[in-house]
């Protein structure tokens, strides 16, 4: 198919998705747990995804470079391609089932891949309708081809395999890290776990850092890899931050995500709220106080607050995947770069602040691939490239520009003058 082609059929596609919108929110409220405003944000952006794509895949240059700049290369004239890599293999988390998987699927194809998809388990069904919309849109049979099945049984097989040119993976480090042993030597595209810390200093709109940091770590019962994490708090402004941030915790509602005026729903399993609970009991024996919630029943896991959380815990450094907010007090900004940075992840990471000369120092000074002012992070449908910094966080970068450089690529033709 010609580029052109390709973009109709992902119009095509998006047109598909918005005439059958609520089925794709309603396959994510029942299949994960999330409310149905947070699932109607993620079926919104896999839509915007493919009517972005028109303007992503134009960024698939050339380049030219005259040889009479260097004596070995006189007469002659170089022309670097971007090619499609071959078969793609997208494999997904469970936490944004449709999304993160059509944010793999989409780029591959405008840029003329084929892709092996792999749904999550816990939630293919999204994922499912997706790849069916495409097939009413016209894509032939064969370009995008939708795996389901257990990752620990068939995953080993989809990253060896010899025919998958390039795997473009998104989920824990840990099975990251298999993928990379098992793939060997071809392109990886790999987005990893991430501990979010958010750094709150002395100077900070107190009111905006409280509201954005607690959003920042309940939204989808922080079950993202952008979830705010750790909150490292200047001892200057320590104590009313807490006292704030348990007030706006209180107002975060737990219960089925059908219900009206619920904010915070499931998490993916009860064995996800036991993970949670060992976390938050092992931070409390270390000397953390609960200050709101701290237990869960079957799937659900309190909105909590552990304020004095000393950086013994497990918490402070491992992956939370709940909706608990870690309050950390620090001396000054060195103190909380410090801290942040000593994470083995480098995802994500924000500043609140009022001051530029601090804003600027630790934009600079932290260790991951985003760093957001004065707002908690969030990777949205990807117009802000992000990706990991360090090696279980990831390599490469998602977004829309992004994500093609990632599937395709660079071939240089030399020519005669
Ligand atoms: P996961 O357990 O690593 O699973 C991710 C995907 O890999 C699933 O489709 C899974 O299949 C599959 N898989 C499992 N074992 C495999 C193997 N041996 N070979 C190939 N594939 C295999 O992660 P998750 O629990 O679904 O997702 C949460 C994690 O994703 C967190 O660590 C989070 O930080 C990370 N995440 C990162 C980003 C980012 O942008 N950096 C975004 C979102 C999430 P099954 O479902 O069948 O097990």
């Amino acid at each position: 198919m010609t580029a052109a082609e390709r973009l109709e059929v992902c119009k095509r596609a998006a047109e598909i998705m918005a005439e059958h919108f609520d089925t794709f929110i309603d396959a994510i409220v029942v299949d994960l747990g999330k409310t149905p405003s947070q699932a109607k944000s993620e079926a919104t952006a896999s839509r915007e995804r493919l009517e972005l794509v028109r303007e992503e895949v134009r960024k698939i240059f050339g380049e030219y470079l005259p040889g009479d700049w260097i004596p070995d290369a006189n007469g002659k004239s170089g022309i670097v391609m971007r090619e499609p890599v071959g078969t793609v293999a997208a494999i997904g988390p469970f936490n944004y089932p449709l999304f993160l998987s059509a944010s793999k699927i989409i780029p591959a194809i405008a840029a003329g891949n084929t892709v092996v998809a792999k749904a999550p388990s816990d939630d293919p069904i999204a994922l499912t309708l997706f790849v069916r919309a495409f097939e009413e849109a016209g894509l032939p049979r064969g370009v995008l081809n939708l795996v389901t099945g257990r990752g620990a049984q068939i995953g080993d097989l989809i990253a060896s395999h010899p025919d998958v040119s390039m795997l473009s993976f998104t989920g824990s480090s840990k099975i990251g890290r298999r993928i990379t042993e098992l793939a060997g030597p071809k392109p990886l595209h790999l987005e990893l776990g991430g501990n979010a810390a958010a750094l709150v200093l002395a100077d900070a709109d107190l009111e905006l850092a409280v509201s954005k940091t607690v959003n920042g770590a309940f939204k989808n019962a922080g079950q993202r890899c952008d979830a705010v994490s750790r909150v490292f708090v200047e001892e200057a402004i320590y104590a009313d931050y807490v006292e704030q941030a348990v007030a706006e915790a209180r107002g975060y509602t737990l219960g089925d995500p059908r219900a009206d005026g619920v904010d915070v729903g499931p998490l993916i399993s009860a064995g996800a709220v036991e993970r949670v609970k060992a976390l938050v009991d092992d931070a409390v024996e270390k000397g953390a106080q609960v200050l709101l919630g701290g237990d869960g029943n079957g799937s659900y896991f309190e909105p909590t607050v552990l304020a004095d959380v000393p950086l013994e815990a497990g918490i402070v450094w491992e992956e939370t995947f709940g909706p608990v907010l870690p309050i950390v007090s620090v001396r000054d900004l060195d103190a909380a770069i410090e801290a942040a940075n000593r994470s083995r992840f480098g995802l994500d990471s924000c500043v609140f602040s009022s001051n530029f000369k601090q804003v600027w120092r630790a934009a600079r000074a932290l260790e991951c691939g985003m760093v957001t002012v004065n707002d908690a992070p969030a990777h949205g449908v990807g117009h802000f490239p992000f990706g990991g910094r360090k090696p279980d966080s990831g390599i490469g970068r998602e977004g829309l520009g992004y994500s093609i450089d990632e599937c395709t690529a660079l071939k240089t033709v030399v020519l005669p003058d």
